[in-house]
């Protein structure tokens, strides 16, 4: 059971860690304390859905041809990223996923597949 109340989280990066993992693991404090418990994956899965869409409503609003209706007009894009971040790592926490691991593992796996890749690409030098 938490034993912090909400009002004394510390919602600094852990100094020992401030990686992904102590977010992870902030994220993992106020979802016990303030949140409760963890919405089950399946909804968080449906909320990760809603989140992306809403990043990309206003992706598509400020970078594509669509315009913006009057509710768009308060949306941050920071807002929407981190609401996206959130959810993941709320699934994250809740599957026993340390995304700093997973993070070097594909970086390691993106950078040994695609070293040359990139590069040789004329699409990204044109
Ligand atoms: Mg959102």
């Amino acid at each position: 059971m938490p034993t912090t109340k909400p009002d004394s989280l510390d919602l600094s990066p852990r100094p020992d860690d401030p990686t992904l993992r102590g977010i992870q693991a902030v994220t993992d404090d106020w979802i016990r304390t303030v949140g409760v418990r963890y919405f089950s994956e399946l909804t968080n899965l449906a909320q990760l859905t809603e989140e992306v869409g809403e990043l990309a409503r206003l992706i598509s609003r400020t970078y594509g041809e669509q315009s913006f209706k009057e509710s768009d007009l308060n949306r941050d894009l920071g807002e929407e990223m981190a609401d996206v971040l959130w959810v993941l790592l709320c699934l994250a926490n809740q599957t026993g996923v340390d995304l700093t691991v997973e993070f070097e593992k594909r970086l390691r796996k993106k950078t040994a597949r695609d070293k040359d890749r990139h590069h040789s690409n004329p699409k990204l030098t044109a």
